[in-house]
């Protein structure tokens, strides 16, 4: 992509984005850096150095809301101090709320929708040049209708490619889950072209990436154009297997995955594709197939277990993730019971989960029979000692195991040690030199953590 022709110079102006929400935000964030460094603008260490700050925003629940609020309250002072500072709201908050959040002198200086992020930009400058607050909250729309702006993406900061990256594969949903607010924040469900995915993942791996994860709301239901006809679309199973043959890419990964379109040919590719790891995140939400039918999920907990042992018979090896919610409105005692006997029949590796938290404008958050915070809290609280359990005696059966390791870095936890993920997304520290950064190595597990393993290079491995 060229570089933007700007009319007021934003060259060695400083910028900070601050990141709330699930990976598509934090692909969109990348997204806009990329975006920003290519007008010449350059990150700043610490949000009072910035001249643009931005907050990727996610209004999946009620706290990040509020931490984005109370964020924007500080930067009145720095507002203050130095008034040609630009705010910015992106993101799903910005999305729903639109010039709402301009209200009561807010500090803020632009607010930019899930669809607009590529406008960047342009509404940047437009802010520079006008001093007026600008606001782009247009609902996204399908690529026919927007040229397909939104798929054409600055892949990567000069020289900044990392070994992994995400890769959208489609934008917004077309599932109404009556808990959810993505599909009023995301809009519907549009899937990008093939030759923008794949020509994304040659540029990325041309500069150094390893390993992708394609990510969407839903990409099992992914149907990207790959033709000239309107009905000449790929499905899923079918990018995978292109993306499978991308020379030099180590390992592919994918999510979100729906349990009511996982397709047989989806789960052959996860078995036959050798790039694909052996993970799957499989939301499952509820055990209890009436709480499942008012959330509007469309399997039952039978359909969920019947697909995880099909997958488990033809790859044990696998590793499955989840999704789960207490107390959504109604959820009985014995409700929440059959969400834990699913969870100890399942045996997860690892689980997001979540108290329901009512969301403006949803369904669930009008239905009756909300049931109380401390109940929620309590089933919360019950259902995380279960999953932590389950997770380490998961990790523990694994001792011994050499698994291989695609080594991301110095640890978080110890920088004399190595960091890196097993093909089953597990984490795995290690003593090594630095010259293995990027590479796979081979690790034998030596002590199990919530978290994942402490490891070893494996015999015949030198560092
Ligand atoms: S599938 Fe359901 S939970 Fe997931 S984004 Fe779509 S509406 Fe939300």
């Amino acid at each position: 992509m060229e570089r933007p022709h700007l009319l007021m110079s934003t060259a060695g102006l400083a910028y900070k984005i601050l990141t709330w929400g699930c990976q598509m935000n934090e692909d969109d964030s990348i997204q806009m850096a990329n975006l920003l460094e290519q007008m010449g603008c350059v990150e700043a260490a610490e949000e009072c150095d910035a001249d643009i700050i931005l907050l990727n925003t996610c209004s999946v629940r009620e706290k990040p809301e509020q931490k984005v609020r109370s964020k924007i309250g500080e930067f009145r002072a720095l507002k203050e101090a130095k008034p040609g500072l630009i705010v910015g709201v992106c993101g799903c908050m910005a999305q729903r709320e639109g010039k709402a959040l301009l209200k009561h002198g807010a500090p803020v200086d632009l607010v930019i929708g899930t669809a607009c992020i590529h406008e960047l930009p342009k509404l940047i400058e437009g802010a520079l040049k006008s001093k007026r607050r600008v606001v782009a909250d247009r609902m996204p729309e399908a690529w026919e209708n927007n040229g397909g702006a939104e798929s054409a993406r600055v892949v990567c900061k000069t020289g900044k490619v990392g070994i992994k990256a995400f890769v959208p594969v489609m934008y917004g949903c077309n599932n109404h889950c009556t808990y959810c607010v993505v599909p009023s924040a995301r809009g519907p469900e549009r899937s990008r072209p093939v030759s923008d995915v794949m020509a994304e993942i040659k540029q990325l791996v041309a500069a150094g990436c390893r390993q992708v994860t394609l990510v969407g709301q839903n990409v099992n239901s992914y149907a990207g154009s790959c033709g000239k006809a309107a009905d000449d679309t790929a499905t899923f199973a079918e990018l995978l297997t292109m993306v499978n043959d991308v020379k030099s890419l180590l390992r592919i990964r994918f999510t979100t995955s729906h349990p009511k379109d996982m397709s047989e040919n989806l789960i052959r590719a996860l078995e036959e594709l050798p790039k694909v790891c052996e993970h799957l995140h499989l939301p499952i939400q509820s055990g209890d197939d009436e709480i499942l039918d008012r959330m509007g999920r469309g399997y039952t907990a039978a359909h969920y277990l019947d697909l995880l042992e099909r997958l488990r018979t033809r790859m044990p090896e696998v590793a499955v993730t989840t999704d789960i919610m207490v107390g959504f409105p109604g959820e009985t005692h014995e409700q929440f019971l059959n969400t834990l006997e699913l969870m100890n029949e399942v045996k997860y590796d690892a689980a997001f989960m979540f108290a329901f938290n009512p969301r403006p404008g949803t369904p669930a958050a009008k239905m009756d029979c909300q049931v109380e915070q401390k109940v929620k809290t309590l089933r919360l609280i019950e259902l995380i000692a279960v999953q932590n359990e389950i997770t380490l005696q998961k990790n523990k059966e694994e001792l011994g195991t050499v698994f291989e390791v695609l080594v991301e870095g110095p640890s978080e936890k110890d920088p004399d040690m190595l960091t890196g993920y097993t093909r089953t997304n597990k984490t795995v520290n290690f003593p090594g030199k630095r010259s293995m950064i990027g590479k796979l190595a081979q690790v034998t597990a030596v002590k199990a953590h919530p978290w994942g393993f402490t490891g070893e290079l494996a015999e015949g491995m030198s560092d």
